[in-house]
């Protein structure tokens, strides 16, 4: 008899979802990933990288001409200087390297806190370490954070909290407001911030990204986690980094060199090259709010209920005007009777509340755009 070390956990909804989607050739908006290539310069020197031999090993830490770049785009967005050679680290992809960071500071008992709903990667990680993840549940239709309940959850045993902004499932941002009670909250504690910030080019309406960097006392106790995948559209090759204050990183890399070793060698050297002209993520947000205002307004007249996305390249759409079934069934009812796929959000909230939520992703050229609000203008 084996002895699951995560009873409760299943196949991930992106897997499931997914395949149900391809067995019924349903327009799939579930997983997020761009259904249109990545820029041809940038496949030309990944393809260069391979051909000139960079196919062995990297650095452990990651190519450093690449944490170079990473350093000085960081400095100039966000205001806060990681030196390349000891605080930036090229992990193979966003998840390893937050799995990576909470294996390299949660111990059996300590507990974490997450906000639901949660992207699911982080809480099997923290039980994997025998941590506690304390969940709290954002408020509202605009999922804003209840600071008050999320002081009143830090005790002597909190060792971390994870944040994600701008936030997968919902599309919603943290505002500086946010990011300023939860520095007060955390000052004079040494409890470690894990910032998700995977989406942080994908922000629109004219906000702002407001990363853990720019904020001097959660800079000094943060890992920010980032990823190439969503930046550059290649979600498959798994690439991203991590950066914190020296003294974090020599525990992460501690862990991050028994997990992978090292990131994929040809694509970190394509991606240094790629990374010195800024245009190629500075221009994503504009990229994205295009695609979401062309899918908003082709979902003109359906019964959903719309509150447009601040960033990310999901939707949440509402369907309680439609039906009263679960958001699983009807994500399942959509793909088999609709050919349109989607994400529940239950899956991510605490103790699966409910909320008729679905979430879509709009990262799709104008052509699979129209199918999908198509479909859904003619759901009554
Ligand atoms: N981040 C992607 C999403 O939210 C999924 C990635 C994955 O399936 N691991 O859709």
């Amino acid at each position: 008899m084996i002895e699951s070390k995560l009873p409760h956990v299943g196949t991930t909804i992106f897997t499931a979802i997914g395949k149900l989607a391809k067995t019924h050739n349903a327009v799939n908006l579930s997983q997020g990933f761009p259904n249109f290539n990545a820029d041809p310069k940038l496949l030309g020197l990944v393809q260069e990288a391979i051909s000139e031999g960079y196919n062995q090993y990297a650095p452990m830490q990651g190519v450093y001409a690449l944490r170079e770049v990473i350093s000085e785009k960081i400095e100039k967005l966000y205001g806060h200087y990681y030196h390349p050679e000891s605080e930036i680290t090229i992990t193979a992809s966003a998840t390893q390297g937050i799995f990576t960071a909470i294996s390299a500071f949660i111990s059996p008992n300590d507990e974490v806190i997450v906000f639901k709903p949660a992207y699911d990667c982080y809480e099997p990680a923290i039980e994997l370490c025998g941590g506690i993840a304390v969940a709290i549940q954002l408020l509202g239709k605009d999922f804003q954070i209840d600071w008050e309940s999320f002081k009143s959850a830090i005790n002597e045993k909190t060792k971390a909290v994870i944040i994600n902004t701008p936030h997968n499932p919902t599309g919603t941002i943290l505002s500086k407001q946010d990011m300023l009670r939860l520095q007060a909250i955390l000052k004079d504690t040494d409890i470690i911030l894990i910032s998700d910030e995977v989406y942080e080019h994908l922000v629109f309406d004219g906000n702002t990204h407001e990363s853990a960097a720019k904020f001097k006392d959660l800079a000094s106790r943060s890992i920010l986690c980032a990823s190439f995948g969503k930046t550059f559209h290649v979600t498959g090759w798994k690439m991203g980094y991590c950066a914190a204050p020296k003294e974090l990183m020599v525990e992460f890399r501690k862990v991050h060199q028994y997990v992978v070793f090292c990131a994929n060698h040809p694509m970190q050297q394509g991606i240094a090259h790629y990374l010195k002209n800024p245009d190629h993520y500075l221009s994503l947000g504009q990229f994205y709010q295009q695609k979401r205002d062309y899918f908003l307004n082709a979902l003109e007249g359906s019964r959903f209920k719309i509150s447009p996305c601040s960033g990310t390249y999901f939707q949440i759409l509402d369907y309680s005007a439609i039906t009263h079934e679960s958001d699983l069934s009807f994500a399942q009812r959509l793909i088999k009777e609709h050919k349109i796929a989607s994400i529940p959000i239950s899956v991510f909230n605490l103790n699966n509340q409910d909320n008729k939520q679905l979430r879509f992703c709009f990262a799709k050229t104008e052509e699979t755009l129209d199918r999908a609000a198509t479909i859904l203008c003619k759901i009554r």
